[in-house]
């Protein structure tokens, strides 16, 4: 509970908060001052031996400011993003992007000054602008005892409440107190504060349902995730997301209700482009979007039967990623037209490959899904195979691997037409089968492709995208 400065036997003084929170700034024998976060919290500012002052993100975070043995100072990041601020001997201070990039901000006339003093003999940066200054050493000697004390009383008024940020006792004055900028300089949030709940090991948010697949694939249920800590983490990728559905025939009757909902529910905040394929677009309504989302109509031929309009989806989606929707959008849903958001759907369905399993089989065995059983299709799964059986109505992923998985769908559906064959459940039957060999980087519970005719089983929390009650002898004819 809050902050504790003291002096322990054998380690000198410690400054910490209680270890749910993991600060710690520690004097410790041998080692210098110590001031870190704990390790699953990623960063550390240390002094370590043969090294001087370190204050590093984890690896995969990138950024490191150290002092390295001939080099002075250093903040750099990873070279995949390339910028760093260094002090180079009898160079001044230089800020600078890798050359790809194209930018930097090299030493300024006066750390010029400043190198060549340096090089007369004058070793510390703050004494040669003060050289420039021409302040004389009792108003300096003084300056730093006033400096000194106002630091003791900050210091005593932190010890009573919380601190999270002490720069005065980071150990490198010189580029805390040097600003450097460059014209496109954003402020860096070197400690973002995200409060939420500790992920417990033993305390599984869900025991009732599967939350993870064999493959370590996530399956997502209400209550496996935090949906504001995925928002701040898609949320600066300024990511657009593509919709595709279709409306030919009758079926145009389904946008407008499809479109009205996804504006209330699907990825509120995000860029959306809806991609409405359709025989007839002057019947597709243009509702109100939120800013940032467009809704494009794409013109498709209609098929006599329902089941050739169905399958030819994958061709469809398949050519349209590959003369518009690629370099467009980042990731791709493809949905039905005849279902409602009823909940949020967020960036939690984000993923490389996203499946969703079907509401009408997730608590049956393999035994029992309606699979292509015969040998003749390409969709064929035997007895005793099958992971889980997947929806039609809902899939997704990364655009370009939407395309593939598209490319190979189709190919196979003209493989069966080629036989003379169409598998049970068309696309859906190729689409099994495809996921079966192909495992998906993350599944949907069947929250996210419900049907209202069903019962709503306990373990179904909320459902968030389902399907309209239709007269399907009247839509299809
Ligand atoms: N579809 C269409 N016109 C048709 C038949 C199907 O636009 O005449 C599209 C529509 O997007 C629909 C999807 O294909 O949501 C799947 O068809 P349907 O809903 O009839 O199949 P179900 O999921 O009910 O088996």
């Amino acid at each position: 509970m809050g902050w504790a400065l003291r002096k322990e036997e054998n380690m000198g003084w410690v400054l910490r908060e209680q270890e749910s929170t993991g600060w710690v700034l520690r004097q410790q024998e041998n080692m210098g001052w110590a001031l870190r976060k704990e390790e699953n919290m990623g960063w550390a500012l240390r002094k370590e031996e043969n090294m001087g002052w370190v204050l590093r993100q984890q690896e995969n975070m990138g950024w490191a400011l150290r002092k390295e043995e001939n080099m002075g100072w250093v903040l750099r990041e990873q070279e995949s993003t390339g910028w760093a601020l260094r002090e180079q001997e009898n160079m001044g201070w230089a800020l600078r992007q890798q050359e790809s990039t194209g930018w930097g901000l090299r030493q300024q006339q006066w750390l010029l000054d400043c190198a060549r003093m340096k090089a007369a003999g004058i070793q510390k940066l703050p004494f040669l602008l003060l050289q420039k200054m021409v302040i004389s050493r009792k108003v300096l000697v003084g300056s730093l005892v006033c400096l000194g004390a106002v630091a003791a009383v900050i210091w005593a008024a932190a010890g009573s409440g919380k601190v999270h940020y002490l720069p005065y006792y980071l150990p490198c004055p010189e580029i805390f107190s040097t600003k450097l900028q460059y014209t496109q300089e954003k402020p860096i949030q070197l400690f973002p504060q995200l409060f939420y709940l500790q992920p417990r090991v033993l305390a599984p948010k869900r025991r009732d349902v599967l939350t993870v697949t064999p493959w370590l694939a996530p399956i997502v249920w209400e209550g496996t995730f935090d949906p504001e800590l995925l928002d701040s983490a898609y949320r600066p990728l300024n990511l657009t997301i593509g919709v595709t559905a279709f409306a030919v025939g009758k079926y145009t009757r389904f946008v407008r209700r499809f479109l009205d909902s996804a504006e209330q529910h699907f990825l509120r905040g995000y860029r959306v482009n809806y991609y409405i394929f359709t025989d007839s677009p002057q019947s597709i309504p243009r509702p109100q979007l939120q800013p940032g989302r467009s809704l494009v109509t794409v013109p498709v031929q209609g098929y006599p039967s329902w089941q050739e309009i169905s399958m030819r989806r994958m061709e469809a989606i398949n050519r349209h990623v590959a003369e518009e929707s690629q370099g467009r959008v980042r990731y791709l849903f493809c949905l039905d037209i005849d279902m409602v958001f009823h909940n949020p759907w967020g960036p939690e369905t984000l993923g490389d490959m996203v499946a969703a399993i079907h509401p009408g089989y997730f608590d049956v065995p393999r035994e029992q899904f309606p699979y292509e059983r015969r040998s003749s299709s390409a969709a064929f799964i035997p007895e005793g195979e099958g992971d889980f059986y997947y929806g039609g109505a809902v899939f997704g992923g990364l655009v370009e691997k939407v395309y593939e998985f598209t490319k190979m769908c189709h190919m196979t559906i003209l493989a069966d037409k080629a036989n003379g064959i169409m598998a049970v459940w068309q696309e859906e039957s190729h689409l099994n089968r495809h996921f079966l060999s192909h495992k998906p980087s993350k599944l949907l519970s069947p929250e996210y492709i419900w049907d209202d005719r069903k019962p709503k089983p306990p373990q179904i929390h909320l459902v968030r995208f389902s399907t309209v009650n239709k007269n399907y002898k009247e839509v299809r004819n």
